[in-house]
């Protein structure tokens, strides 16, 4: 089953982004924090390499469990600060959620300290509405701000959830102003926009995301 879904979004996902430009490519990412191993194993087995985690203990966990494979994790939640020297820790390949200066300054200070790097993105609040991230008119001077200062973070984007909403155009509008932001950071090495869930991916994609982040649609939940 899960390898049939995913067949199925990896179509839908290279139909979206054939319409978007020949050239555009887009990787998937699938969110598996409802899962177990064994789920991940099955995802893994129809050729998926790349898993994201929302939460640091399940994340070491299942990374402990599948260290004989060659899985990438990426974190995707909100980081409480006590759980900063243990996700720097676990050498994930990609952190999408840095939604403050201060978490910004806390991760670089461990990362100096351990002698680390960690990539991430910056999470952006596009929709205003009651999640953390920056607001658009901070983003890029944010982003210039910890490129400056936290030298330990390797800052390689931007990272958008999609308002909670049904409407095409109150979503369309949130990944459009993340898009419009990433092309002004294109020349502060900026490449990946990760943007795009269950139920809004194809709108992401359609606005330019290359990195999209599924979970339900491809374990039936
Ligand atoms: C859970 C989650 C996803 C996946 O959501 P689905 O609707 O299950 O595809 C993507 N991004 C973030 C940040 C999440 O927390």
């Amino acid at each position: 089953m899960i390898s049939k879904n995913l067949n199925e979004i990896l179509q839908k996902i290279e139909n979206s982004r054939l319409q978007y430009s020949p050239h555009h490519v887009v990787k998937l990412l699938v969110v598996s924090k409802y899962q177990d191993e064994n789920d991940i194993l099955e995802a893994y087995r129809a050729g998926q390499r790349s898993f994201g985690e929302n939460k640091v203990q399940n994340l070491k966990q299942k990374m402990e469990k599948l260290s004989m494979h060659p899985i990438d994790f990426h974190f995707i939640g909100s980081l409480q600060d006590n759980k900063i020297n243990q996700l720097i820790s676990l050498d994930i390949s990609l952190f999408h959620s840095l939604d403050s200066l201060k978490l910004a300054q806390n991760i670089d200070k461990r990362l100096k300290r351990d002698d680390k790097k960690l990539n991430a993105l910056l999470q952006v609040n596009a929709a205003r509405d009651d999640r953390t991230g920056f607001i658009p008119e901070m983003v890029v001077e944010s982003y210039q701000q910890i490129q400056q200062e936290c030298s330990n973070i390797n800052l390689l984007g931007l990272m958008c959830v999609g308002p909670n909403s049904i409407d095409f155009n109150t979503i369309d509008k949130s990944f459009a102003i993340t898009k419009n932001l990433f092309d002004k950071l294109a020349k502060n090495g900026a490449s990946i926009l990760s943007m795009g869930m269950s139920g809004d991916y194809e709108i992401a994609i359609a606005n330019g995301s290359n990195l999209v982040r599924i979970g339900s649609k491809i374990f039936d939940r």
